[in-house]
């Protein structure tokens, strides 16, 4: 059985704490714990000391829908909690509830969920496992298992719900040591597996929020080996806006699991704005993506089968929406 390190547990009553708290040396942010707990028993973060937990900061959990329909989700609130909100877009629903299980579901949190950290099959093993060959970039050492050649981290952003916000245009509230600031969502990602947010250490995710999006088709889809508790090895979320003529006026197709980061196909989107949107757009759009995106292996699955089914979930998830 793997069993924590000793850790220092603190859960301040407020942010400001929290934050003054996430400035020490080897802090850690915990909100629902779902993933950093089982990611600390294999000795992912070696400096850890201190564990800062979000549970007893007042005004994190809940989800408020304005009058002009813009949304507003509380960093702590669950995943359990947004697929039972019939108020918001199916879209998040739906990749809600696809993530992991219902027991970590109810655990998980929005917050937690965009922040997880990337994956990789050369890090995410227990520590016996990683010692029995030179540590990876990402474990402290000099170079990286799946891509010998370069001088990145390739480990994979395995969040279902980034995707999903990214093609929606949310924004992130932060709160850290300089203040509160709000960025659109496709900038808290970094293509690093190392360093894969911009925001700071001391910095925590407080708020999301997902403007007025009347009219916007959005859809998910998620590729895995099991049909629930597996991370997705490929997702594609597609939003896109159509006139009455079935022109596309507005499109986004956001791919997860096959970088560091949500990965935006500006190509895909280009092929659709301002055409007719039909089986031949759709076609188009769909080998535009398989063209950008260069999974690796160090997911389940080969990363050929990977990329062939980059433009069948890009197609099947654009046919959706049609
Ligand atoms: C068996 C298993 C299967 C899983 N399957 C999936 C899956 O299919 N899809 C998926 O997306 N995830 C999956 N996960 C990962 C994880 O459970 C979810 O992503 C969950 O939503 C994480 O939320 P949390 O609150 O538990 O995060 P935590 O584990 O508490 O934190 C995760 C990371 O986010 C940071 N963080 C948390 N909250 C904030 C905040 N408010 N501000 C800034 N940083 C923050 C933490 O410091 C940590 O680095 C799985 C985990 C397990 C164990």
């Amino acid at each position: 059985m793997l069993r924590l390190p000793p850790l220092r547990y603190e859960a301040p009553s407020t942010l400001e704490e929290a934050v003054a708290l996430l400035a020490e040396d080897g802090a850690l942010l915990a909100a629902g714990g779902s993933d950093l707990v089982p990611n600390l028993k294999r000795r992912q973060y070696p400096t850890a000391r201190t564990i800062v937990s979000l549970r007893r900061v007042a005004d994190l959990v809940g989800i408020r829908v304005e009058s002009d329909g813009t949304i507003r989700i509380a960093a702590l609130t669950t995943l359990a909690t947004v697929v039972e909100d019939s108020r918001l877009p199916k879209v998040l629903r739906e990749a809600a509830g696809a993530v992991a299980s219902p027991q970590i579901r109810n655990q998980g949190t929005v917050g937690g969920n965009l922040c997880v950290d990337t994956r990789c099959d050369w890090l995410n093993v227990p520590d016996t496992w990683r010692q029995a060959a030179e540590p990876c970039l990402k474990a402290g050492g000099e170079m990286c298992w799946v891509a010998p050649a370069k001088k990145d981290c390739w480990a994979v952003s395995s969040s279902d719900l980034a995707p999903v916000m990214v093609a929606l245009g949310a924004e992130v509230q932060l709160i850290g040591p300089d203040g509160r600031r709000s960025i659109p969502i496709e900038q808290l990602y970094r293509n690093d597996g190392m360093a894969y947010l911009t925001k700071t250490t001391e910095e925590i995710l407080t708020e999301v929020v997902i403007g007025p999006h009347a009219g916007l088709r959005a859809t998910y889809r998620k590729l895995r080996r099991r049909g629930s508790i597996d991370f997705p090895i490929l997702g594609v979320a597609a939003a896109v806006r159509l006139d009455d003529a079935d022109i596309c006026t507005e499109a986004r197709i956001v791919l997860g699991a096959v970088a560091s980061a949500p990965l935006r196909v500006p190509t895909s989107e280009e092929v659709l704005v301002g055409r007719t949107y039909n089986a031949e757009t759709i076609a188009e759009a769909a080998e535009a993506a398989r063209k950008l995106a260069r999974p690796l292996n160090n997911t389940d699955l080969t990363s050929r089968y990977r990329t062939r089914m980059i433009p069948v979930f890009v197609r099947r998830a654009l046919e959706e929406l049609g």
